[in-house]
């Protein structure tokens, strides 16, 4: 299995999005607690590491994990939002490091609707320029993009762009809103979309895509919205292939291993053909409508065939159908019993009790913090844009 885990090595960023889902903490890395995690990942024999934040390349040992992590036989790939990356030095430094893949975020392709979205002005011309040198320096360049109420129109409009500007970008991330956390979680009207919102725009840009030979996958997408790509639903592809995720948060929340990829189902469902291998409507933050799902009756085997086949990821070990179907069976039947009548998994057991700790909160921290959260404080009232709640007083992480 390809299995990929993440690391928040940050929680502090330059930007200010308004709906940041990880904004910050008073928790802080050293490169030993980091390395902690990356020795775990290894030790789940995990195919890579993500390394995220917040804005990861603001932490100052940032080359050195990335370094220590490729040494490991770990696949190094970073989430950015591409400021510090449009330095051509940094850029250089950390392809020497062993980075080897970076998603860079954009959101739209439209100045105004980016420079609303990010809080802060002229960061388009510089996540061009830190496509530009990941590539000059040979670090792979995926674009990763939140889709939200501001961009769902238009998503096919930045693919076009991708594909006539930058054209060795061959694949693309889109995650839908997640509306349970951070300042997403507090500013749901502003920014969480209708799914009906983004339908048309998703299915033209992944057609742009799929017509040109490049890859993507989106996230928290229900199938009967990407029907015809069913193949790239990330949720999707966990569930046929079994795999888990492993996200180390530099928060109260710790380390969360998700093995579980379904969200929740309206009654539209139990007659949909895509039923047992979809994720369903992501309900976390309550913020969209079961209301919108509609039942598909297509071929579910074609999809399973369409992931299990794909010569672009060869991670499956199963390659039949036949073969599949059983092992497939045998994971549902024991995903039934460990949850043992439960209908799906809560947070609380996502997170392993002997998980490692993650990060630490020291007295310099907490002023960070504090200092940050006034700074934003401000910036959140120009944006018009509801501050984040703070956790409860954070708890120093088990060593
Ligand atoms: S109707 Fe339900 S099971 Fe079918 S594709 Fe939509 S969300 Fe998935």
């Amino acid at each position: 299995m390809a299995n990929i885990g993440y690391i928040q090595v940050v929680r502090h960023c330059n930007h200010f999005c308004g709906f940041c889902s990880n904004p910050t903490t008073p928790y802080v890395h050293t490169f030993e607690t980091m390395k902690v995690l990356v020795d775990d990942l290894k030790q789940r024999d995990y195919f890579g590491v993500i390394l995220t934040g917040g804005e990861p390349s603001l932490h100052p040992e940032l080359p050195r994990i990335a370094r220590y992590a490729s040494d490991q036989g770990l696949h190094v790939r970073m989430i950015t939002n591409g400021w510090r990356l449009a330095d051509e030095d940094f850029a250089r430094e950390m392809a020497e490091a062993g980075l080897k893949l970076v998603h860079v975020s954009v959101y739209s392709v439209r100045p105004d609707v980016e420079a609303r979205l990010r809080g802060v002005p002229d960061t388009l011309e510089r996540a061009f320029a830190a496509v530009a040198n990941a590539n000059k320096y040979g670090i792979e360049v995926n674009i990763n993009c939140v889709i939200n109420q501001l961009n769902a129109d238009h998503l096919d409009e930045g693919i076009r762009y991708w594909m006539e500007h930058h054209p060795y970008i061959k694949h693309f991330v889109w995650n839908n809103l997640d509306p349970s956390m951070g300042r997403a979680e507090v500013n749901q009207d502003q920014y969480t979309p209708r799914l009906a919102d983004f339908e048309v725009s998703l299915h033209r840009a992944m057609r742009l895509l799929h017509t040109s030979g490049r890859t993507f996958r989106v996230e928290k997408v229900p199938l009967c919205y990407m029907t015809e790509f069913a193949w790239a639903s990330t949720e999707t592809r966990k569930i046929v292939k079994g795999e888990e995720r492993i996200v180390h948060f530099l928060d109260a929340k710790q380390t969360v291993r998700q093995t579980d990829w379904e969200h929740i189902y309206a009654p539209a469902c139990s007659s949909c053909s895509l039923r047992q291998i979809c994720g369903g409507l992501f309900d976390r933050g309550n913020a969209y409508d079961p209301a919108e799902l509609y039942p598909v009756f297509v071929s579910r085997d074609a999809v399973v065939e369409a992931i299990i086949h794909d010569p672009r990821d060869p991670s499956y070990a199963h390659r039949t159908l036949a073969e599949w179907q059983k092992d497939f069976d045998v994971r549902v039947a024991e995903s039934l019993a460990a949850r043992e009548g439960t209908p799906r998994a809560s947070l609380e057991d996502m997170q392993p009790q002997d998980g490692p700790a993650v990060g630490r909160v020291t007295d310099q921290g907490i002023r960070l913090f504090e200092a940050k959260r006034r700074s934003e404080g401000k910036k959140a009232a120009e944006l018009g844009v509801t501050m984040e709640k703070v956790d409860a007083p954070p708890v120093e992480p088990k060593s």
